[in-house]
């Protein structure tokens, strides 16, 4: 990540999911005042109001990039959790069995992602101006330099000197359309998510989650969540339908749920059914955002023309590019593609954003980070031109 900016103290956030609010949040610990902005009536209302999710280690037998984020991730979350979210008001801990690839059993802990955001979003209080049903259309510069988020209207949502981008999938939209990234430069894909929950009466059917081909979660209790679910439930998910980018509940994942669940706990397969069968199922779904190596995206907006023109350069031979010197547009940064990881890497992945913003060393290892890094697929696009 090569930090363009070390002075200003004021930026724009777009999205106001796990992303946006754990940048809201890191940066407002860093003395930032930031201007929140997002589509929706109020917070973690995407892919971040999921009704429960799983903090856990993507467990490898070699070490991975995700492996390795996922183990600093687990920690680092465990540690806001406990700090700021009640646990029975938003998590609770617990440990997850592993039944197929890498079996074992792994400390957990189960997760309703829009507690953390609230709590995020409470602590920044003094510090971040929310701006709610604000879609934005467009980032333009103005002629101070400052970025301006417009809606289609063309009125201004936000300006400030700089923009951090955390809009999921609508990240590619706003950056794309903006014409400061090119589409293949930012290769998010939709990934459609279905979870099939219950309410709990009576005794669960396992001792604790359990995780296959999706996560079976025997008891999840959080007096926080909304109203129009029960307080006590359990929980099978999610599909997986990649490129599909709707939020309506389909029979055909309930049942998908339903196969995948029979080899985790079959009498639980069999309550999903029957449950199915008599309308009492229900059910949430949304979308998940993710990258083309299903990695995150953190940090500074590559310039691809700049780039192009780099490598063109007399003596620059291609491959002495480093990623790390791809030229950067100025002030604009993002973190998306959190895919299914989102409550275990957002607020890791703030934490190492909001230092690169400020030009001071994120703690992380240099390869972890470069793997992250925004520019890599205009980078290996430019390395790879005639
Ligand atoms: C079914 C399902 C199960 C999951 N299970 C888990 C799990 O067990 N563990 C886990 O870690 N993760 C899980 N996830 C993933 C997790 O929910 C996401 O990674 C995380 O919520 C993504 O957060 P985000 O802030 O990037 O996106 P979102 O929460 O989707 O937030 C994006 C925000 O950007 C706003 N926005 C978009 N475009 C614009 C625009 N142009 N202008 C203004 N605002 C805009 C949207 O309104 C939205 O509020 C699951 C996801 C799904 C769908």
């Amino acid at each position: 990540m090569s930090p363009t900016v070390a002075t200003p103290r004021q930026a724009m956030v777009i999205g106001a999911g796990l992303a946006g609010a754990a940048v809201c949040a890191q940066l407002a610990r860093r003395g930032w005042e930031v201007a929140l902005v997002d589509a929706a009536s109020g917070p973690a209302q995407g892919a971040s109001a999921l009704p429960v999710g799983m903090l856990s280690p993507h467990v490898t037998r070699a070490p991975t990039p995700l492996s390795r984020l996922s183990a600093l991730g687990m920690q680092a979350t465990l540690a806001e959790l406990q700090r700021l979210v009640l646990p029975g008001r938003g998590w609770q801990a617990c440990e997850v069995d592993n039944l197929g690839h890498d079996p074992g059993r792994w400390p957990a802990a189960l997760v309703r992602p829009a507690a953390l955001v609230q709590a995020w979003l409470e602590e920044a209080a003094a510090r971040v101006t929310r701006h709610w049903h604000a879609r934005a259309h467009r980032l333009e510069r103005t002629p101070s330099g400052h970025w301006r988020a417009v809606d289609a209207a063309g009125n201004t949502l936000a300006e400030a000197p700089v923009a951090v981008v955390a809009a999921a999938h609508g990240s590619h939209r706003l950056l794309v359309d903006s014409a400061l990234m090119e589409p293949d430069h930012l290769p998010l894909r939709p990934v459609k998510g279905q979870m099939s929950l219950a309410e709990l009466r009576g005794a669960p059917l396992a001792d604790r989650p359990r995780r296959d081909s999706g996560v079976f979660v025997p008891v999840y209790e959080d007096s926080g969540l909304p109203p129009d679910w029960p307080v006590r439930l359990w929980a099978m998910g999610s599909t997986y339908t990649r490129g599909d980018s709707t939020t309506h509940l389909t029979p055909q994942a309930h049942e998908a749920n339903a196969a995948s669940l029979q080899s985790i706990c079959p009498p639980a397969a069999e309550r999903l059914r029957s449950l199915q069968a008599s309308g009492a199922l229900l059910g949430w779904a949304q979308v998940r955002c993710a990258s083309l190596d299903r990695l995150p995206l953190v940090g500074a907006v590559p310039d691809a023309g700049a780039l192009r023109e780099l490598m063109t350069q007399a003596g620059v031979r291609r491959g002495r590019v480093p990623l790390h010197e791809t030229p950067r547009g100025k002030d604009l940064y993002v973190l998306s593609a959190l895919g299914s990881r989102g409550i275990t890497l957002a607020h890791l992945c703030a934490g190492w954003l909001a230092a690169g913003m400020e030009g001071e060393p994120s703690g992380a290892e240099a390869d972890l980070l470069a793997t992250l890094d925004p520019a890599r697929f205009a980078w290996r696009q430019a390395r790879r031109q005639p």
